[in-house]
């Protein structure tokens, strides 16, 4: 089919983000804290970051392309930021969405004094919601979903700030992990379905026991902090600025569906994602693989970083070989979304050389996480076979890739998913590789420590590789009957 996203540029790259986000409340230098733990999210996002703090009186925001070192390292920076509380984010989107008018906390003054959010995901009916908005009058500054939150926080009836971000949150869907900051304190909360992550720490005697948030526990690493549980699934936790803490379920109970994804690619390995080490889930989901689908070769040779641990349980399990096959550059930033195909590819070439005098005459299996687009996995099997490999088998990580994500984890447009085109043969074809395999997708539900997938309610959102979207997706609907009203202004409809 024919379409473009409505969250799509006319190129059909996204407008969507990858996100992390971290807060603070009650530390004697929380944007201080808050910089070093976004450091440590970095992964989650590249391209934007902005810190906002409280000082009791008065907000403060900084905000700046690139990563946070670039924006954060000196103390001038972190001086401009006063305060016992802040939030940051980091960002990715693709060109078309990556201005600084987009990068969070989003902050605005209300009736009620100034709110600012971070938030991680992706409202999958922002367009309808935003729509509505600005019919109503509603005037947008920005292009990011996130901004529908704050109209209808400002636009809502109800007498307290955590009723009116219910009644906000009620209306919307799809994904949403987020920190709120007002003057009455921090606000975190999660979907329903908890489909992004989002955990609770404390940080150590020095900061005095004061509360974190963050996407991941590593960031709660970094600060010297202790992790205290997950965010649950539909919670929403308030911490007052007396330190008082209060947990609210406004959202009733549902079976959570955490992202498998975050195991698979996109927490960092050391971790703790759904109760499980990422590196562990990772390493079994490699084991995982040999077993399904082995390969008589000489080298297991992972794909870095992303194929890494998966590589290692795989060599583990089936006894052959680990080698760094391929060596990999640190200082060539994202090749998996670039404006073109030849950008993308050059910088594949970039980013990857052949550790030739390894793999020159051997028999390879090439492991890396995922197959998007095919254009990594291509390059590096051709990569392999100049460098002299006499046979290149390739095995992945994860189930085929045949769908979108709409939760806040950047997949391109549907037609450009080499999985959605074909099958797994056709596709070995394409990457020119002497075999194909794919984890199952019970394989990896026992990988990451679940029972199989229970196909009736699955313990995961794994709707990128089986099209089983866990909330409805207006926005889509909608542009099928209306395409030119749900465009966000100065983007092209299908
Ligand atoms: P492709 O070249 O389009 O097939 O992309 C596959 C490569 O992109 C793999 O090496 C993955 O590690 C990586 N990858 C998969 N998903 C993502 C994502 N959401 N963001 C960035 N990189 C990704």
């Amino acid at each position: 089919m024919n379409w473009t996203h409505p969250l799509c540029d006319s190129d059909g790259d996204k407008l969507r983000e990858e996100c992390g986000i971290f807060g603070v409340i009650n530390a004697a230098d929380a944007a201080a804290a808050t910089a070093l733990g976004l450091h440590a999210l970095q992964h989650r996002g590249q391209e934007a970051v902005g810190i906002t703090s409280f000082d009791g009186k008065e907000f403060f925001s900084r905000r700046g392309l690139g990563h946070v070192a670039e924006n954060f390292s000196g103390s001038e920076a972190i001086a401009e930021l006063p305060g016992f509380m802040a939030a940051g984010h980091v960002r990715y989107s693709t060109t078309g969405g990556a201005g600084l008018r987009n990068v969070q906390p989003l902050f605005a003054d209300l009736a009620s004094g100034g709110f600012a959010v971070a938030h991680n995901g992706n409202i999958s009916n922002a367009l309808t919601l935003r729509s509505e908005l600005v019919g109503r009058g509603a005037i947008f500054q920005s292009t990011s979903d996130t901004e529908v939150i704050i109209h209808l926080v400002a636009t809502s009836r109800y007498p307290t700030m955590v009723d009116r971000l219910v009644d906000a949150l009620r209306l919307v869907e799809g994904a949403y992990s987020l920190i709120v900051m007002t003057p009455e304190g921090m606000i975190a909360c999660r979907d329903p379905l908890g489909i992004r992550p989002l955990v609770m720490g404390r940080m150590g005697p020095e900061g005095n026991g004061a509360i974190v948030f963050a996407s991941e526990t590593v960031a709660l690493d970094v600060i010297g902090g202790e992790f205290t549980r997950e965010v649950e699934p539909g919670e929403l936790i308030r911490v007052g600025l007396d330190g008082q803490i209060e947990s609210l379920r406004p959202f009733g109970r549902h079976s959570p569906r955490p992202c498998i994804f975050e195991h698979v690619y996109f927490s960092r390995p050391d971790s703790v994602f759904a109760g499980r080490l990422v590196y562990a889930a990772r390493k079994a989901i490699g084991e995982q693989l040999a077993i399904e689908s082995p390969c008589d070769v000489d080298l297991v040779v992972p794909v870095p970083d992303s194929g890494v641990p998966a590589a290692l349980g795989f060599a583990q399990q089936s006894g052959i070989p680990f080698e760094l096959g391929i060596i990999r550059s640190h200082y060539v930033g994202r090749t998996f979304i670039q404006p073109s195909d030849s950008a993308r590819q050059s910088g594949v070439r970039r980013k990857h050389n052949a550790n030739r005098g390894l793999v020159e005459g051997k028999r390879i299996v090439l492991i890396d996480d995922s197959i998007v687009r095919g254009t990594t996995s291509l390059k590096i099997v051709e990569m392999m076979r100049e460098a002299g490999a006499s046979e290149v088998h390739f095995r992945v990580a994860s189930p085929p890739t045949a769908h979108c994500c709409y939760y806040g984890v950047d997949t391109p447009e549907r037609s450009k998913l080499l999985a959605a085109r074909m099958d797994v043969e056709p596709m070995r074809e394409f990457i020119k590789a002497d075999s194909l395999a794919f984890i199952s997708i019970d394989g990896l539900y026992r990988a990451v420590g679940s029972e199989a997938r229970n196909s009736a309610s699955p313990q995961f959102c794994d709707a990128c590789f089986t099209g089983a979207y866990p909330t409805s997706l207006t926005d889509l609907s909608a542009q099928a009957g209306d395409a030119a009203q749900l465009t966000f202004p100065g983007h092209k409809a299908a």
